[in-house]
């Protein structure tokens, strides 16, 4: 018998909007002291009447456009019942049958599939609702009182649930990643797991892969009960969380006792392995109803309006950037990961191509956008990373402006300044904010000699031919003759060809 999980999760997005969800308290109280941000509506006093939040509504209709949603036309708020301390009305106004967005499709890269798991899957949304926040409880010391801070209570949340068709923990967690970036590119919060801006719950069970022709597939249940698991606060935390339930199914499949019924365990962070906390109740046991106190959402013109403000999202981007710029899949992707370095991507392109036009090359863009990407890959992506990762700072706030960085990888591209000059270009660059040119100069790293100049064209051939270069060094001879004519090419024909070759073959002896 050979099994495969199914897994569908629960996420609470926070919506980072300026007020609560149906107040006018400040939503940005998270490290305000306790019970400072909160009035009469979010601690749920009697007569007190919620107003819904016309940005957590805007909020809700882009991010559910954006996991591909439909609008819900007229929706609605409903309250859901329990009994809980960090729940002062006894009832959370939430969604029920007309959630903002509902059948939402989403394909995206499993970037961590292994063996003969999915490397591209697709998700379907189940809905995307809008809900206000409990309050925090906090348990104190020696298990003798727990104390609320309402500041969360009533801030705007998006719950995402989506249908059953993960089929690895690795998939949820390249898809709660992509959903991250999806949320802060479209501004609407700021997705931070860690902080509980993004919470998931994840459900999962096993089921039958029906292999066996024998076997009559009606016979053999499409879904099982389920666990749900709670309690997840990080990336990591889904991943090991979803392989622990997993396993622990597994097992119990094995020896002949499969979960009978649904329910509810908590990730235990320390001891690594899940809980049973209760059995689950159903949505008959909120006793949800239509809020009285709400008037229903007209959603169809608001969606026309809030559609227009739509940002680029990161599946297109990428795209965009390997069409665009020639980088290559896992550049693009890496560029795209972070909005600042994806906006100091673009505006380095765009200062490089404005270059070429004026700096009379006779050279076509689409024949170096390539040589830029590479440039770009290696000195964006690893040199400069690296440097700002050691001096602490951050693209958006480094002396590092765009303008300057095209121009030294003009400088590159032009055989200026050789690749350890370089190295010393760019942190001078970084620290003190001065254009390369200018620094090149004052430090007289500008290659004069005729010997530099081909050296340097040696080592752009090496760089840009890694497969001949491999080729050569696996004992194919005859390839260094391709290297000495590109080198040729590289230098206009001035060079003499024994010296290349002579040079290629020493630094190629060294690597
Ligand atoms: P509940 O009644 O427990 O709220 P729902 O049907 O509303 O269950 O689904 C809640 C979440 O659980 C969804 O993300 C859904 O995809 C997922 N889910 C439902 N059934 C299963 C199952 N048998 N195995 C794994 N996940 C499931
Ligand atoms: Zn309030
Ligand atoms: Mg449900």
């Amino acid at each position: 018998m050979t099994l495969e999980p199914v897994i569908g999760l629960e996420i609470h997005v926070q919506l980072k909007t300026k007020s609560k969800m149906f107040c006018g308290c400040d939503n940005r109280a998270e490290d305000a002291p306790p019970n400072t941000a909160v009035c009469p509506i979010c601690m749920g006093h009697p007569g007190t009447l919620p107003v819904a939040n016309a940005q957590a509504i805007n909020y809700g209709i882009l991010a559910s456009l954006a996991i591909g949603c439909r609008i819900t036309p007229q929706s609605k708020f409903d309250r859901k019942n329990y009994f809980y301390p960090d729940l002062p009305k006894g009832y959370q106004i939430s969604q029920f049958d007309k959630p903002v967005g509902v059948d939402g499709k989403m394909t995206l890269e499993n970037p961590y599939a292994k063996g003969n798991e999915r490397t591209v899957f697709t998700i379907g949304i189940t809905r995307l609702h809008l809900e206000e926040d409990a309050a925090k409880l906090q348990h104190a010391e020696g298990g003798r009182a727990s104390l609320v801070d309402f500041n969360r209570a009533g801030t705007p949340l998006a719950e995402i649930v989506t249908e059953p068709d993960f089929a690895s923990a690795s998939e949820a967690k390249a898809f709660l990643q992509e959903l991250r970036l999806i949320m802060r590119t479209l501004g609407v919060s700021d997705a931070d797991m860690e902080k509980g801006h993004l919470r998931c719950d994840a459900n999962v069970s096993l089921r039958q892969v029906i292999d066996d022709p024998a076997v009559e597939k009606e016979s053999v249940a499409r879904f099982n009960p389920k666990t749900e698991v709670k309690n997840l606060n990080s990336f990591k935390a889904v991943e090991r969380a979803l392989e622990y339930e997993i396993l622990r199914q597994t097992k119990l499949w094995e020896i002949g006792t499969p979960p009978m019924v649904t329910t509810t365990r908590g990730w235990d962070e320390d001891k690594q392995i899940t809980v049973e906390q209760r059995v689950k109740e159903d949505s008959a046991d909120y006793r949800y109803f239509p809020e009285p106190d709400l008037p229903p959402l007209e959603l169809a013109e608001l969606e026309n309006a809030v559609r227009r403000t739509m940002p680029e999202l990161p599946e297109a981007k990428r795209q965009r950037f390997r069409e665009e710029y020639a980088l290559g899949t896992a550049d693009a992707k890496q560029i795209v990961e972070t909005p600042g370095l994806a906006d100091f991507t673009e505006q380095t392109f765009s200062e490089l191509r404005e270059w070429l036009s004026s700096s009379g090359e006779k050279e076509e863009w689409d024949a170096v956008k390539p040589k830029f990407a590479k440039l770009v890959s290696g000195w964006l992506l690893s040199k400069l990373l690296g440097l700002m990762a050691e001096i602490k700072t951050d693209i958006r706030i480094a002396k590092l402006t765009p303008e300057n960085f095209a121009e030294f990888l003009t400088l590159l591209h032009a055989g200026k300044i050789n690749s350890t000059s370089a190295q010393e270009v760019l942190r001078a660059m970084l620290e003190s904010g001065q254009d390369p040119s200018q620094i090149v100069a004052e430090r007289g790293l500008e290659q004069v000699s005729d010997l530099g100049d081909l050296e340097l064209a040696v080592d752009n051939v090496i760089l840009a031919n890694e497969k001949v270069v491999g080729d050569y060094k696996a004992g194919k001879q005859a390839a260094i003759m391709f290297l000495v004519g590109q080198v040729m090419k590289e230098t206009k024909g001035k060079a003499k060809p024994d010296l290349v070759r002579e040079i290629l073959e020493a630094k190629l002896g060294k690597l």
